[in-house]
């Protein structure tokens, strides 16, 4: 440890027995935070240190205040240490000091909807036809990495498909093996008997759902998402078995109803407001509709009756929803999202080709039924209607749902349509960081810039409280208190998301 060399005066001898006890508890402490990097982790570090000073630099601290012009953020032993008025600091042995005037500094993401696999769709054709079965290859080497590049520090997987490889990835990271953010490795899915995954397990009782809920449990998850097809008493069964031990579940509903999994006692909601059935005509308990939610978001009037007490039902019963914008944005249709070519790099050769096909409505394809255009607007308008009501909303991207949705890119896209959704930059912010992290339980130690916090930051070049398209423009994300090199981690990843 090069802590020692911060002490110069000349002690007596009782203050030295203090200042080496002080010193062994700093030790202690720096260990738990940052373990010994890899070689393979070390190649990406720009920033490590004693003590980093980043001077000069714009504060948005992630609990929707507005920015802090002209900051010194001091980071010790993988905490913020301080956060004083801008000044220049002197360089010392054992000080690194970063002049970031024209950047700012923001929490790192905590990305609540993030999955380490892509879906492939066999022999995907300009028609959109492709082969059974859809498969979901696992991408636990480039996942990481891009989520970390993109500023993402704490991620849920809302998901398993490759469990173990899930599992073991959280244990090399935390160990300081492999480049990647902190993980919240969710379970596989709890899923029901009719499922279109072949690769995920599909629960035939009550007593299945609470078995799988605790071996998982027993296995190193640490939350659980149910899927399409569960019904009300395999969701019941999955919710108190893992609530019993402490643990929250979250779903991505349509054979269960919002409403009917809020009174169940579900924690969190994914993709928006996309994929209640309530009001699908023909929706029949414990069995979802073949316009999984479409239907009954188009008939939502986001200022209505309807929206209100569905609001009011999942405020009163403290369950959390999880924007997940990135996902459905193509379906709005006007050649959305914007081509990013760093998104490009990041894919295979096939990646790429199934971008573009998935990208453009087939040109034999008859118009649909129900205007994409409204969905949209009825999404951002609740969304907002949901915070505006005591709500709490989070924010991840759902990569791989149509191959244009790319980890670390598309959380940062992720903050970006919040805005379109009429959220300031600075709640949006908020958004897709605290939030997230009060919602874990982690709030205390991440989430925002605050002094005593981890140290998970993430630079970015400009002023996202103004302009929020300058989150795409992240230079180093510190995890606890390590500085990573963006185009670095970019860089080891080129041509791979698709593959592995
Ligand atoms: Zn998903």
């Amino acid at each position: 440890m090069h802590l020692k060399r911060a002490v110069s005066a000349k002690p007596t001898q009782s203050r030295c027995l203090w200042i080496v006890i002080v010193l062994l508890v700093m030790s202690l402490a720096v260990a738990a935070q940052t373990p010994e990097l890899s070689k393979t982790v070390q190649e990406f570090v720009r920033v490590q240190a004693p003590k980093i000073v980043l001077t000069h630099v714009r504060v948005i601290d992630g609990t929707g205040a507005p920015a802090v012009e002209d900051q010194n953020v001091v980071i010790q032993g993988g905490k913020i240490a301080a956060i004083e008025k801008g000044a220049d600091v002197p360089a010392a042995e054992g000080t690194t000091v970063l002049n970031l005037g024209g950047y700012s500094v923001m929490p790192g993401i905590v990305g609540m909807h993030n999955h380490l696999f892509y879906i492939a769709r066999p022999n995907l054709d300009a028609n959109r036809h492709f082969d059974e079965p859809v498969l979901v290859p696992q991408m636990t080497f480039s996942a990481p990495r891009l989520y970390l590049a993109g500023g993402v520090t704490t991620m849920r997987t809302t998901g398993s498909i490759e469990p173990y490889s899930d599992l073991n990835l959280r244990r090399d990271i935390d160990a300081g093996k492999l480049p990647g953010p902190h993980i919240d490795v969710t379970a596989p899915y709890l899923e029901g008997s009719t499922s279109y995954f072949i690769q995920m397990p599909h629960l035939t009782s009550p007593e299945q759902a609470r078995e799988t809920v605790n071996y998982w449990i027993d296995m190193g998850a640490t939350s659980f998402k149910a899927y399409m097809n569960i019904t009300r008493a395999e969701l019941k069964a999955a919710i108190d078995a893992a609530h019993a031990r402490g643990i929250k579940i979250t779903g991505h509903l349509c054979s269960v109803t919002y409403k009917e999994a809020a009174e169940l006692g579900i924690d969190d909601l994914e993709h928006g407001f996309e994929v209640n059935t309530e009001l699908d005509p023909g929706k029949k308990p414990d069995v979802c509709t073949p316009t999984d939610g479409a239907e009954t978001l188009a008939r939502m009037d986001p200022s209505g009756p309807e929206t209100k007490e569905l609001i009011q039902t999942l405020v009163s019963h403290h369950v959390a929803v999880t924007s997940t914008l990135p996902v459905f944005e193509a379906e709005a249709g006007d050649g959305r999202p914007p081509v990013r070519q760093q998104v490009l790099d990041a894919m295979t050769p096939e990646a790429r080709e199934d971008y573009f096909l998935l990208r453009q409505r087939p040109p034999s394809a008859p118009p649909p039924k129900i205007d994409p255009a409204v969905l949209w607007k009825h999404e951002l308008a609740m969304e907002r209607a949901f915070v505006a009501a005591g709500g709490l909303l989070m924010s991840g991207p759902d990569p791989t749902g149509r191959g244009d949705v790319v980890p670390g890119f598309s959380d940062q896209r992720g903050i970006e349509l919040l805005v379109e959704a009429g959220f300031t930059p600075v709640e949006a912010i908020k958004i897709a960081t605290l939030n997230g992290a009060s919602y874990m339980g982690k709030d205390k130690e991440i989430g925002s810039v605050a002094t005593g916090k981890n140290a998970d930051l993430v630079v970015v070049k400009g002023d996202p409280s103004k302009q929020i398209s300058d989150v795409e423009n992240v230079e180093i994300v510190f995890k606890d208190g390590v500085g990573y090199d963006s185009k670095k981690l970019l860089e080891s990843v080129r041509g791979r998301y698709g593959q592995y």
